[in-house]
């Protein structure tokens, strides 16, 4: 069978399998259009029947979790665990929680961090989790009592080598905090289950910064390739969360500007640059709306529309907030305000019409599952520091985390020039991820 029409075929199976799950389908799509130089190359991953496996989960759990809120009412949320693919290592991935959360979106996430995490070169299989519940808005209290219920369930299908959950939207130090305390009390066990714990209880110095860092050591080497840096470039970042806060951060310590970033509801905006510790203490500590911000800096306009930010003028756009918030008209704008990069801090943040658009204007792209792979990298590092029962120094984890994303962007702009598509770091990331996974697959059997 010719590869294309092979594609169609799994595709086809796809949207019947997992009928109302566009994101799945669309994230699948993306991967399969460009693996075909990839399996034409390697006629024995088609014959074992790699392809049609990858797409299909190893395990998904679906489970209520019931708890009690502050006026004593019952709530029942939906908590869910895709366990994807373990060729390569322990199930690992993020738990989202955003009351968007259904199974197609926990598909999408879990199917990209099977090749992001054979990127990362360190030995981890691809899954992710997460509920419905929405904890903007809940006391301390309730998200206590959410995450204990949830983990009651949890607890049963994970382990330090099993399956190790780490953050995603939603769930920060707080709720890994009481995720934690239940797994330890329902298990009796001290260990590495889950990542982006505290510093006073197992957590890797780093581990916050991971992502967003990690985006920006990639986006570096990226524009290495065309002899540019990030000095004196203005940057416009999406989100004010986990990714968008550290990406910030250290293109600011590279000597960028970054003049606009945003939430749910809406951006800020200042030529002369935001300043970040205003964004940590509105965000992360009081947990207030972006806007808040102005009344620290009258100088900043707010915009009640997080899609405008990319008609803002800026050499660097970074998505670092949520799937298909970068469309096909969004993409025109930047382009014709002379963007000359863009890397993906959020999964799947760039529609497919976006991507063509930047790949027709030979803009500079950087696809998720390369550019935003250094968190999970660094929870690698956090499971081993676990094991060792060590701690390394911030600059120890840092240095790892700055090899690791080197070594991914080699490999991917590597694996597309091998297969005929230089340049496109999309085609070349999901060809160098597949192809670690499918040699596992293949070495272990029909499982
Ligand atoms: P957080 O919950 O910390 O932050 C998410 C941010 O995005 C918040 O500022 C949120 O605003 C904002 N946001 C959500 N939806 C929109 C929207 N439609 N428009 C504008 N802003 C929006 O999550 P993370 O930073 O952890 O995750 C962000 C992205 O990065 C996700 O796609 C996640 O899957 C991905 N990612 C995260 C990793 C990690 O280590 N944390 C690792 C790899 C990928 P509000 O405050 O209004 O909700």
């Amino acid at each position: 069978m010719e590869s294309q029409e092979l594609m169609t075929e799994i595709m086809e199976q796809v949207t019947k399998r997992n009928p109302g799950e566009p994101l799945f389908h669309q994230a699948v799509q993306e991967v399969l259009e460009s693996l075909e130089p990839a399996i034409e190359k390697h006629p024995e991953f088609v014959e074992a029947g790699i392809l049609n496996r990858l797409v299909e989960p190893e395990r998904q759990i679906i489970f209520r979790v019931p708890w009690v809120d502050d006026q004593g009412q019952v709530q029942v949320n939906r908590g869910f665990r895709v366990q994807f693919n373990s060729a390569i290592g322990p199930y690992k991935g993020g738990m989202r929680f955003h009351p968007s959360v259904n199974l197609g979106i926990i598909k999408f996430l879990g199917f990209e961090q099977i090749l992001k995490n054979a990127l990362t070169g360190l030995p981890i299989g691809g899954g992710k989790g997460g509920s419905d519940f929405d904890p903007k808005g809940k006391s301390n209290g309730e998200v206590m009592r959410f995450c204990q219920s949830f983990m009651t369930e949890l607890y049963r299908h994970i382990g330090a080598d099993v399956d190790v959950p780490a953050g995603d939207i939603g769930v920060g130090a707080r709720e890994i905090g009481y995720l934690y305390g239940q797994y330890k009390r329902l298990t009796g066990l001290y260990n590495g289950v889950l990542t982006g714990k505290g510093l006073t209880y197992g957590g890797s110095l780093t581990r916050t910064e991971a992502t967003g860092y990690g985006l920006v050591y990639f986006l570096e080497e990226m524009l290495k390739a065309k002899r540019q840096t990030l000095a004196g470039k203005t940057v416009v970042i999406s989100g004010s969360g986990n990714v968008a806060i550290y990406a910030a951060e250290k293109v600011q310590q590279l000597g960028a500007t970054v003049v606009a970033m945003s939430d749910s509801n809406g951006y800020i905006y200042d030529p002369r640059g935001i300043d970040l510790d205003t964004v940590k203490q509105t965000k992360e500590i009081e947990r207030k709306r972006i806007r808040s911000c102005v009344s620290c800096h009258p100088s900043y306009q707010y915009f009640e529309d997080s899609q405008g930010i990319w008609s803002i003028k800026c050499d660097i756009a970074l998505p670092c907030a949520t799937q298909n918030e970068l469309d096909e008209e969004s993409a025109l704008k930047l382009v014709a305000n002379g963007v000359i990069a863009i890397a993906e801090g959020a999964n799947m943040p760039s529609t497919p019409e976006a991507i063509k658009v930047f790949q027709d204007n030979n803009i500079l792209y950087a696809p998720a599952k390369a550019s935003n792979a250094g968190g999970v990298a660094t929870s690698l590092l956090e499971m081993s520091q676990n094991s060792m029962r060590c701690n390394w120094t911030f600059d120890e984890v840092d240095a790892k985390l700055k090899d690791i994303m080197t070594s991914i962007y080699q490999q991917t702009s590597r694996a597309a020039w091998e297969y005929g598509c230089e340049g496109n770091l999309a085609k070349g990331a999901n060809i160098a991820g597949f192809l670690k996974v499918a040699n596992a697959m293949m070495a272990q059997g029909v499982v």
